[in-house]
Parts: C-alpha cells; structure tokens; sequence
C-alpha cells in the first residue's frame, strides 16, 4: 500500500516523535480492540466480540459499509460507562503514538439521544480526561459538534450542551459541525456559532470535504472558523489558498481519510502539497483512524511522503499542530520544545 513507503528510519522517528491532534473523532477512533471490549458489556449486539471476527468486521468494502459499522460502534455506546471506557481507551491508544494533546471531536447529540442523561455523559469524559492525563499524560480536550444531517434539534441540542454552565465539561474548547456537506449549507447554523462563540469557544467547522470552495468561505465568513476541517476543496481556490495564509487559518488534513470517503480520488493527488506550498498551515490528522484502517504515525508518514520531508520538515509539522491547537501557549512551549528535543536527539544518534 502506498502509505508503506516512508523509508524505515523515517517511521521510526515518527513513532517517537511526541504529537498533537486536532481533527480525530471520538467513536471514530474506537479500534478493534476497545470495540470487543464494548461488545463484552452488551451481549447479542451484531458486532462480533471475537478480536478475529472483528478484525474482518472491520475491514471495509465501501463507505457504506463505513457506515454501517460505525453505527453498529455508535449503539455499543449505551451507559456512561460505555461512555468513559471509549473515551479513556482511545486516550491509552493515542499515547502509544506518542501523542501527548488531543482535541478530540465528541457528537454528544448521538448519547443523549438515545437517552444517556447529560449530566452523567459529561461526568463520564471529564472523568476518562482526567485519569488519561494523570496514567498516560495524554492531555484531552474536547470539540463538541453538531452532527449537520440531524438538523435544528441536533443543532439547539449540542449548543445547549456546550453552553449551559451546568453541564458544559472543563475540557472543551471548541465547537464543531460534522456529518454531509452535500445538501447542509453551512450557513444555516450561523446562529449556533454566533452564540458558541460568544460563550468563550472556538470555531472549528468541517468543510470543503465533499463539497467546493464556497463551502469553505461559508465556515470562515458565516462560522467564524479558526481552523477549517479538511478544507480539501480550498486547493480550487487560489484566493482562498491566499485568504488561508495570510490570517494564519489552519487546514486539518487527512489524508487517508480522504481516499476512503472518496474527496480524493487517489492519495498522489492530494492537494496537501498545494496547501504547503500556498503557505496555508497545513496540520497531519487521522479522524476515524482504526475505520479507515490507519493511525496518525501512518498519517505522518503519508505527509512526509507527499510533501518530501526528512526529519526535521517532520518534525516542523509535528509542531505545525502544537500551534494551531487552542493550548495554552506554555502547553505549546513545552510540546513544542520536547520535539524539538527529540529531534536533536534522534538526529545526534
Ligand atoms: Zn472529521
């Protein structure tokens, strides 16, 4: 498979490296492993509990069979014990990559409509963050998104729970919108993210994944975007490539993400070099990693391929996503000198 081609030593270091992420979802990073776990707990369910079977259940045929699966992830996802277990394995999962702060994207809409009480949602991954921080010093935060297809109640829903004091978890940072772009305009949840904003949170749209450009200036000039998820289709644009760099807006890339959705065609293709090139901050993520059969030290390894780079142009994107974070900058400081320390003394060796 193309993303095999890093040289050797190149994966290694990035293995090692310590990483930031800020485009991964929370079901969505639920590996084969956490998903027989989950399994165990609710007997009878269609997924298979055997890590075998899993692994076949897993390996996809089409992106509706993407679907079909993360849904069938989505109803193992019952108390908030299912709740916490999901959120602190990911965590254990991220820090064997070495990634030491995660943004990660949670649709709390999905639990609390099927009937988990908010409150207990939230004690259940502000307590999975914690514990995750202190055993893996993996530090978490969270985007809270609406999930677009499910319309104006899915959307008042997640503002109210990103907003209301009562349950609004210390962890989140941000607001986001996922689910189709096609048939969603942007621009309707224009008054979801006016008041999230106001409310002290950023603005982390998806857009121009699946549809073009004027997607993506909708996110900036309707949502407020300070980071654009994918933003693929911005590669159409030059004046929007232009508008990118010159107000510092990041992009969130994924690539192998994009090849099993279909927004690339092929991974030579990917506009990723376009965005570099353009000066536009380019950002290396996974999204639904272990559905997409990858994980962010493979995304790694797929950028430097598709961008060139040795070691130390690595290790710049590593710190490219330290920056575009919304940490605090002594946070950034100390992840970013501890790349830079790695490096040094990687290269040394
Ligand atoms: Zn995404």
């Amino acid at each position: 498979m193309t993303h095999q081609h890093a040289p050797r030593d190149l994966q290694a270091f990035i293995a090692g490296l310590p990483k930031a992420e800020l485009h991964v979802h929370h079901v969505g990073s639920a590996s084969p492993r956490i998903v027989s776990e989950l399994a165990a707990r609710h007997p009878g369910s269609k997924v298979p509990c055997d890590p075998e079977a899993l692994a076949e259940y897993f390996t996809f045929t089409d992106f509706a069979h993407f679907i079909e699966v993360y849904l069938s992830v989505v109803d193992l996802i019952r108390t908030p014990e299912d709740v916490r277990l999901l959120t602190y394995e990911v965590a254990r999962d991220m820090a064997r990559q070495q990634v030491r702060y995660a943004e990660l994207t949670i649709t709390p809409f999905s639990s609390t409509r099927r009937g988990i009480d908010a409150r207990a949602f939230m004690d259940a991954i502000e307590d999975a963050r914690k514990a995750a921080e202190k055993e893996f010093g993996t530090v978490l935060r969270w985007c809270f998104d609406i999930p677009g297809e499910a319309g104006a109640e899915a959307a008042d829903e997640t503002l109210r729970l990103a907003t209301d004091d009562r349950l609004r978890p210390e962890g989140l940072v941000s607001f986001g919108l996922g689910g189709p772009e096609i048939g969603v305009p942007r621009p309707q949840f224009k008054p979801h993210f006016d008041r999230a904003i106001a409310a002290g949170l950023h603005s982390v749209p998806h857009a121009g994944e699946t549809t073009g450009p004027q997607t993506v200036w909708d996110a900036l000039t309707e949502l407020g975007a300070e980071r654009i998820g994918h933003g693929t289709s911005s590669a159409e644009d030059p004046k929007l490539l232009a508008h990118l760099a010159e107000h510092r807006i990041p992009l969130e890339v994924c690539p192998t993400s994009n090849i099993a959705t279909r927004a690339v065609a092929d991974l030579d293709e990917h506009p990723i070099r376009k965005f570099a090139e353009a000066g536009v901050l380019v950002t290396v993520n996974s999204d639904d990693p272990p559905m997409f059969g990858t994980d962010l030290n493979t995304e790694y390894a797929v950028a430097a391929r598709l961008l060139g780079l040795d070691e130390r142009g690595v290790a710049e994107l590593a710190k490219n996503a330290v920056h575009a974070s919304f940490l605090d900058e002594a946070g950034k400081a100390r992840i970013a000198a501890e790349i830079d320390a790695y490096t040094e003394r990687r290269l040394a060796s």
